[in-house]
């Protein structure tokens, strides 16, 4: 446990250390830098290999595994609030207060601007999104409105693949953590002509401001794995980054399960290609 402590001591003095040497770019002997994540290396200097370099980021025992994968009841949670109807779709739907806090002041600036949001999908816990994939799985629930998916795809795989282009596997949605919500649609098209093109621009140009970043961005080289681009999908990213850190330090595909179809989960990466398949900018 003192050894746990002395660990997050040191990368906090790493971090602020980086902080202060930002605009520098001579005499970095890549000791002061150490990155949140591993990366491939570019220097062609061998890397000084430590545990740190390996692996900075320490155990948050104030984050349960339950947590995580969405193992609980966002309306009987401390953390969780009810989003006003005025900025939703429906009622019943629940955020972190800290990300509802960033997204009421978001929302207060843009509405000057002339954009409004309305918050379309916020937490859904392991139950929810175990209703929504199973669904997928079975056929009783139409692929983007017209496709069955256990006739279309019988191999498993295949299956599990072609629902992943947008929904998640229980366990592993950054849904869970109340860190994320839907915003206005959920087509890309809409975003991108008229009053949504013009949502989407302020988002691009102003969410960070409130700490919101885009994780499914096009894919490309950027972003080669995970679910296809949602331009309506925005994480809170002072919370969610840490989530995202503790998810990739403790969870792996064999604790993806609990549900129809997780036997995919390990032959897929689930974890590596879909919960940690994000955008640069959330990390
Ligand atoms: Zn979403």
């Amino acid at each position: 446990m003192r050894r746990d402590i002395s660990l997050y001591v040191f990368a906090l003095m790493i971090s602020l250390m980086s902080l202060a040497s930002c605009g520098t770019s001579e005499g970095n002997t890549g000791e002061q830098e150490l990155p949140l994540f591993v990366k491939a290396e570019t220097n062609t200097s061998p890397p000084v290999v430590t545990e740190q370099t390996i692996n900075p980021i320490v155990m948050d025992s104030s984050i349960t595994d339950d947590y995580l994968r969405g193992k609980f009841v966002p309306a009987k949670h401390a953390d969780f609030i009810e989003v006003e109807i005025k900025h939703a779709s429906r009622k019943g739907m629940f955020l972190r207060k800290d990300t509802y806090d960033a997204f009421l002041r978001m929302t207060e600036t843009a509405k000057k601007d002339g954009v409004n949001f309305t918050i379309k999908s916020a937490t859904r816990n392991f139950s929810a999104q175990k209703v929504i994939w199973e669904g997928k799985w079975n056929g009783t629930r139409l692929l983007e409105g017209k496709e069955n998916a256990k006739k279309k795809y019988p191999v498993g795989k295949d299956r599990a693949l072609k629902i992943l282009e947008y929904s998640s596997m229980p366990g592993t949605s950054r849904h869970h953590w109340g860190t994320d919500f839907d915003l206005n649609a959920f087509t890309n098209s809409y975003f991108e002509k008229g009053k949504g093109l013009k949502e989407y621009e302020w988002l691009k140009a102003h969410a960070a401001e409130y700490g919101f970043c885009q994780p499914y961005t096009p894919k490309g080289t950027e972003r080669p794995d995970g679910y296809n681009e949602e331009k309506w999908h925005w994480s809170y990213l002072p919370v969610a980054l840490k989530l995202t850190q503790q998810y990739q330090l403790r969870l792996d595909n064999k604790l993806v399960r609990g549900f129809e179809g997780s036997e995919t989960a390990a032959e897929i990466d689930v974890v590596g290609k879909y919960v940690l398949g994000i955008s640069g900018t959330c990390l």
